[in-house]
């Protein structure tokens, strides 16, 4: 038996194993499934088609960099690592 992964916090979805993506080990806040969500930075409605301005400062860097980005911001919840991020 094995504990499906949280992948995404915005709308539950889960999978059932590692496939490889940043949601292994770290939530997304919304993923394609979600419907549109509000923004919490800039107020713009922002949906997984049409993105708000925040995150066109993303296009072009890598990954590894997105990652420690949303880390430093604690965009992203640690609290299933065990660390607290300071909240
Ligand atoms: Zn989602
Ligand atoms: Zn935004």
């Amino acid at each position: 038996m094995s504990t499906p992964i949280l992948a995404c916090k915005g709308c539950g979805a889960t999978k059932p194993e590692p496939d490889t993506t940043p949601t292994d080990l770290f939530p997304s806040e919304h993923c394609g499934e979600c419907p549109p969500w509000t923004c919490g930075d800039c107020g713009e409605q922002c949906s997984a088609a049409a993105l708000c301005s925040c995150w066109i400062r993303f296009n072009g860097m890598a990954l590894a960099d997105i990652k420690a980005v949303f880390a430093a911001d604690g965009f992203f919840s640690l609290g299933g690592l065990g660390t607290t991020g300071g909240e």
